[in-house]
């Protein structure tokens, strides 16, 4: 372990601390807990944030998704919550997260991590019926995990009273500001006992965050574990300069060719979200979709189904998946460049998590010019631009085998196009042969899927149905026998 930890030292020496969980000042349930967990040493963060946050002190961890931040107030709390008692009501600790996906997920934390103590916990949020919630505290909480939007609905209903709630988590401070919550969480402070601690974590700091953090913290203790608004080393992020048009083909050709196990991909607008879903499942992929227009049974129901691996491509948008940590995410994709560069570090962050490594692609098209400026401003370096030195499959070798193999069919235009659904499809039209679909080969899809009989039907939007050819069965991932995609000659010699 001590060499474990040197690593981690050499690192990141800017927070080293050799350290330990035992060396933290956890009692021995949590100790026991984090064993269970299987964690055999402290993330940067936690190294820093459990002692002071034992300590009573009030906190800044600028820290994105992925370092273990949430561990790193989950812990302290369960200990410092450990003695005291319950009041109907009147939760002792309040912690308020910008969606109803990340307040689960601090919910699960506690769970997992608080299993061998007697704490109380109650999440608040929306879409889901308020009548257990309030059941909840009346008879007493010592956490609630609470998103503001209904937080304040039961405030304002006086079903709630926050005077004893001397312990304050405000989690993914820059994203509340995104959504516009700052006023909301401007109010509920002031509700908080004056004498309380504070915590407030957040990727990046834009001054309305320093400034909420001036008002509300006292003399807090400043840890930040990576340099402002980095990415993760262990993702390799790509852009991919491409046509509008051509961003479905290309996406489609890098789902097939990159080794993809698992993937989520961003979009900016929900009805792409929408209809990205549907044109991959017209092309056989196994996807799935969530965006804020989907009711939360549908969206957890949704995450579910990605999470067990019956579905292993989720098209996404900022808000729905925001935070969310899943475990073994081989690639992110953004469809569009996001119009917030913040956005950049937490879509990409969804990979490359505890320690595996993950790969990041960003579609630049004319229109995304300015967002992609932006992102790089924020990140300070520019993102290489994917290439043939990139490219995880052998494409020489696959463009001789191309030619000794026999001409595949073409998959009928209208389902592969392109263009959004209402434009017209060219009837009997050949594609362009650089856009050639390679991707129109099955992809390297989870292995229900892949199961499927060859004689498969499968109807589109329109209901038309298309027999699935035996060209259509899947590829082992990393062949590839298409054609080279024009996308690859961009930005090369
Ligand atoms: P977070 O940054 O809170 O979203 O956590 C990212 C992931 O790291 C979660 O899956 C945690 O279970 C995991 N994690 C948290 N702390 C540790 C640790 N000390 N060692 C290994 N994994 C951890």
């Amino acid at each position: 372990m001590a060499c474990a930890a040197l690593r981690a030292c050499f690192k990141h020496p800017e927070t080293c601390i050799l350290t330990t969980f035992a060396d933290l000042g956890l009692s021995p349930e949590l100790l026991k807990a984090v064993d269970a967990a299987g964690y055999t040493e402290p993330t940067p963060i936690q190294a820093e944030a459990i002692p002071a946050t034992l300590m009573m002190k009030d906190l800044i961890g600028i820290a994105q998704t992925g370092t273990g931040k949430t561990a790193s107030f989950v812990l302290p709390m369960i200990d410092v919550l450990a003695s005291g008692r319950r009041r109907a009501l009147m939760p002792r600790s309040l912690i308020l997260e910008p969606t109803r996906e990340l307040a689960a997920q601090v919910a699960e934390n506690f769970e997992k991590y608080g299993k061998n103590h007697d704490l109380k916990m109650a999440l608040l949020i929306g879409g889901v019926q308020m009548g257990d919630q309030v059941k909840a505290l009346n008879e007493g909480v010592d956490v609630l995990i609470a998103t503001p939007g209904r937080l304040m609905d039961l405030f304002e209903r006086g079903k709630i009273l926050l005077n004893g709630c001397d312990l304050l988590v405000i989690d993914e401070a820059d994203r509340m500001l995104d959504m516009g919550f700052i006023p909301d969480i401007e109010f509920i402070c002031e509700k908080l006992p004056e004498q309380r601690q504070t915590l407030l974590f957040s990727a990046t700091m834009p001054p309305p965050i320093e400034k909420l953090a001036k008002k509300f913290l006292d003399n807090p203790k400043r840890i930040e574990v990576s340099r402002r608004a980095s990415t993760n080393e262990n993702i390799t992020a790509f852009k991919i300069p491409v046509k509008s048009r051509e961003k479905r083909s290309t996406l489609r050709w890098l789902l097939n060719n990159d080794l993809v196990e698992t993937a989520i991909i961003f979009a900016n607008r929900k009805t792409t979200v929408r209809e990205l879903n549907k044109s991959l499942q017209r092309h056989g992929f196994s996807s799935g979709e969530i965006h804020g227009d989907i009711d939360q049974a549908s969206r957890n129901k949704e995450l579910q189904r990605f999470k067990d691996g019956e579905i292993n491509i989720l098209v996404a948008s900022d808000v729905a998946a925001r935070g969310l940590d899943i475990k073994g995410v081989s690639h992110v994709f953004n469809f569009d460049t996001p119009w917030h560069p913040d956005d950049y570090v937490h879509r990409i962050g969804r990979t490359g998590r505890a320690g595996n490594k993950g790969r990041a692609f960003t579609f630049v098209a004319p229109e995304d010019g300015e967002a992609i400026e932006n992102v790089e401003k924020l990140t300070g370096s520019a993102i290489n631009i994917f290439g043939k030195d990139d490219v995880r499959v052998d494409l020489p070798k696959a463009a001789q085998k191309k030619a000794s193999a026999p001409q595949k069919k073409s998959v009928p235009e209208q389902d592969d196009s392109d263009s959004e659904p209402d434009e017209k499809p060219k009837r009997g039209g050949r594609r362009k042969s650089a856009e050639a679909p390679a991707e129109e080969r099955k992809p390297a899809r989870s292995s229900r899927n892949a199961d499927r009989g060859s004689d498969d039907r499968k109807a589109d939007s329109r209901g038309r149905s298309r027999r699935r050819e035996p060209e259509d069965d899947p590829v082992p991932a990393g062949e590839w026998n298409g054609p080279q995609p024009g996308f690859l000659n961009v930005g090369f010699d």
